[in-house]
């Protein structure tokens, strides 16, 4: 059965600090007849941004975890986010001493930093065609999908 269209989801795929232009990879993925990023296909569009973003889903349940001990940091996470976005540094100290880079907390569901990515409209689902992945891989190797409702 189909998904229903309110099923749907909005996938970005977020490229490394430093990797190919996301135009270009949507045209490499493309080019391949790889139009389908995602099983059950989605709308793709490529962007790019003077400064990183941050992605997440945007519905509850999301989870911060400290890298080196741990704890649930979630609600700090979100004000350490907030400073970033205003001119700070992007660290969190964790109440267990370690600093580390906002990118480097562990994210349930997944999340991340990027400057440029994919969009993916009325994506069908986040998996990742077997083509898809391995071109992915080679052209913004540490790439991360995220997906948001909506
Ligand atoms: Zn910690």
């Amino acid at each position: 059965m189909p998904p229903r269209a309110s099923s749907r989801l909005t996938a970005f795929v977020l490229g490394p600090a430093g990797g190919a232009p996301a135009t270009e990879v949507l045209l490499a993925l493309s080019a391949e007849g790889e139009v389908d990023v995602v099983e059950g296909g989605a709308d793709w569009t490529a962007h790019e941004a003077e400064r990183e973003h941050f992605f997440a889903n945007g519905q509850g349940g999301f989870r911060v975890v400290c890298p080196a001990c741990e704890a649930q940091a979630t609600s700090r996470f979100w004000k350490a986010l907030e400073a970033w976005r205003q001119g700070g540094a992007r660290t969190f100290t964790c109440t267990c001493g370690v600093s580390s880079d906002l990118a480097e907390l562990q994210f349930f569901p997944a999340a991340g930093f990027a400057a440029r990515w994919l969009r993916g409209a009325k994506a069908a689902s986040l998996d990742l065609t077997p083509a898809a992945q391995a071109r992915l891989e080679s052209l913004w190797p540490g790439f991360r999908v995220v997906g948001s409702r909506g």
